[in-house]
């Protein structure tokens, strides 16, 4: 299955992605984490990505299109994988559509996860992520065991430098901008489906499991 999870910035992606991989048998794909990769790892394009990451723009679709393409590539992309926060412009989702029929697939499902931005903001400016694993915590509703720890490696965990309320408003202009419009384009292809991010983690679960027919 090739599943896209979209949303605002905070919709809750991320933190769903992970919870569908064992369920799913297919790796996530995350634009956002492969590029704070490679800015932690202080490469030139990492770099590149910092640039605009920091001000909450998006990255350029030439820079992103080549590391998404090699990411599907992989042995365990073969059969499926769960997408979050690719493709975010028009350009990007037709990058997707191309690569995948070369490979016989297509876009199965769209999960459209709607969260309003007053929720947005309070989700990203309390979310905690692991720096080791990439666990994400919300200070209050999912607190960690003990504060600054992960509770499943026991890494360190960090506030991302775009989670800032600041940061937040631009980047849902530029979701609202740039990135809806790709709800138009799958529309049109019959497979989105809108269900609501607000809710435990559970619930939430529960409602794309009920939108991707597992439920
Ligand atoms: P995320 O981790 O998905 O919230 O992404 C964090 C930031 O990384 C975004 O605000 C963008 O600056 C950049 N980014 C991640 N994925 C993409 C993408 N597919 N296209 C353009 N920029 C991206």
């Amino acid at each position: 299955m090739d599943l896209i999870l979209f949303g605002p910035p905070g919709a809750g992606k991320g933190t769903q992605a992970k919870r569908l991989v064992d369920l799913l048998k297919i790796p996530q794909i995350s634009t956002g984490d492969m590029m704070r990769a490679e800015r932690q790892a202080g490469t030139e394009i990492g770099k590149q990505f910092d640039h605009y990451m920091t001000q909450g723009l998006l990255v350029p679709d030439e820079l992103v299109l080549s590391l998404f393409g090699q990411r599907l590539s992989q042995p365990d992309a073969k059969s499926g994988a769960i997408l979050d926060g690719y493709p975010r412009t028009v350009a990007q989702a037709e990058a997707l559509d191309a690569l995948l029929a070369a490979r016989g697939r297509k876009i199965d499902r769209v999960v459209s996860m709607e969260v309003s931005l007053a929720e947005m903001i309070d989700r990203v400016v309390n979310r905690r992520t692991c720096e080791s694993c990439g666990h994400i915590y919300h200070l209050r509703y999912n607190p960690p065991p003990s504060p600054g720890l992960c509770g499943q490696c026991g890494g360190k965990l960090v506030q991302r430098k775009d989670d800032s309320e600041e940061v937040v408003r631009k980047r849902n202009q530029e979701y609202l901008e740039k990135t809806a419009p790709i709800l138009d384009h799958y529309t049109a292809k019959g497979v989105v489906k809108a269900v609501s991010g607000v809710g435990t983690l559970d619930d939430v679960t529960q409602r794309i499991k009920s939108a991707i027919g597992l439920a």
